[in-house]
């Protein structure tokens, strides 16, 4: 059986970045840029002030010295006379400074002479040469990149390209996700189970993990365990970059998926992973010339083993093919808060609950029912790493932890 490493390592050689896509400015968030995106302005666009106050000639504004208020200028205005000899400009943050002013002296550090003619005393200690005054292109200047290709995106640089302007970009292509479930003893999670049967509770699962993962999923259903109707629903799923099917990857006398998946042409990579709980996973490939790699993954049908299964191979498969690095759970270490049972003969993700104590993370282990409990994991923050070994891992053992 290969090991998680390895069979990340398979997953991630076929996970291929998709091709372009224009969006909107306002549909951006998350995504990857695909281009460069050169500054077309200046920025600031003229010399402004930063503070509110008085626009006045440095070497007239010595402590204690009376200047006369010229005029107003707020924010959105032009100054239209400029300060001289004996003169300040009161200026409100932002506004353009008057030409002839090389400073701007804080409004908290004068004092108003009411008028007419309104004059202002300057209390400042010392007001210095371009003081709260920045300068037209000091943050960027036309033509330089202000973001090159391969930047995320967030609510930052959505701000950034709106001060420049950009309505439209080009981005990374995220992959478009299928969810299927299979298995006899299925019903949609808003329908009753009669005797033997169950919910579909990965189907929902899975596709909000996508989601999360900046994906958008469609979940088809469920599909019965008959060739046929695997064979139809995964057709449809096969319309999608990704196919994530639940179910069907096991040792049972109904476990069909693999071989139905390879007469649909889908190349098998690997099978089984040494691991717990998540075994059984499958994963095959769809090799194209003229576009991206379609990825197929037979998660296990328990839930358990599909959430691990996820969060271990798929995440960061689409993170890399959304054009980013391919993330996985976040990792840190804990220190154990309890003895753990025997260990299996399995590398052990286990759920886990981990706090912060005096600058270090405790991690406790919790009572866990195997990997049908999702209920458990409900509770859970962290998932446990046991590596395999002989005898338990003790109390205060350090043990290393990824955040789910
Ligand atoms: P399988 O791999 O198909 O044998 O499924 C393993 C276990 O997971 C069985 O107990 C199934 O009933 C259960 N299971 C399979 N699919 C789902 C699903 N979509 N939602 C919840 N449990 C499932
Ligand atoms: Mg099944």
């Amino acid at each position: 059986m290969i090991t998680v490493s390895e069979a990340l390592r398979l997953v991630l050689e076929r996970a291929q970045p998709g091709g372009l896509r224009r969006v909107a400015l306002v549909d951006a968030a998350e995504k990857v840029l695909a281009e460069d995106i050169l500054c077309t302005i200046d920025s600031p666009p003229h010399d402004k002030s930063l503070v509110d106050g008085y626009a006045v000639q440095v070497a007239d504004s010595k402590p204690g010295a009376v200047l006369r208020v010229l005029e107003q200028v707020t924010a959105g205005q032009v100054p239209t006379l400029p300060v001289t000899a004996g003169g300040a400009t009161r200026i409100m943050t932002g506004a353009p400074i008057p030409s002839g002013a090389d400073a701007v002296a804080m409004v908290e550090r004068t004092e108003l002479i009411p008028g007419p003619p309104e004059m202002v005393r300057i209390q400042d200690k010392q007001v210095r040469t371009g003081q709260n005054i920045m300068r037209r292109g000091e943050s960027m200047r036309k033509g330089e990149t202000v973001l090159a290709r391969g930047h995320v995106l967030r609510g930052i640089e959505i701000g950034l390209l709106a001060e420049l302007g950009v309505a439209e970009l080009s981005t990374v292509a995220t992959p478009t996700v299928a969810v299927l479930a299979t298995g006899d003893e299925l019903v949609p999670f808003e329908a009753t189970p009669s005797a033997g049967q169950i919910r579909n509770s990965n189907g929902p699962m899975l596709r909000q993990l996508a989601a999360a993962a900046g994906c958008e999923a469609v979940d088809l259903g469920i599909a019965r365990d008959t060739e046929i109707d695997h064979a139809r629903w995964m057709r449809r799923g096969l319309e999608s970059d990704v196919l994530l099917l639940s179910g069907g990857v096991s040792a049972g006398v109904l476990d069909l998926v693999p071989q139905q998946l390879g007469r649909l042409g889908v190349k098998q990579v690997f099978h089984k992973v040494d691991l717990r709980p998540g075994k059984p996973l499958w994963f095959g490939v769809i090799e194209h010339s003229d576009r991206p790699n379609q990825l197929v993954f037979g998660l296990p049908g328990n839930p358990v083993s599909g959430l691990v299964c996820f969060q271990l191979f798929v995440r960061p498969a689409l993170a890399q093919m959304s054009g980013r690095a391919a993330e996985g759970m976040r990792q840190s270490t804990a220190v154990l808060a309890a003895t753990t049972p025997p260990r299996s003969d399995r590398p052990t993700y286990f759920p886990g609950r981990a706090t912060q104590r005096n600058g270090d993370w405790i991690v406790e282990p919790l009572s866990w029912r195997g990997s049908a409990d999702l209920r458990t994991l409900a509770n859970a923050n962290v998932l446990i790493f046991f590596p395999t070994g002989p005898g338990a891992v003790e109390a205060n053992d350090r043990v290393a932890i990824y955040w789910l």
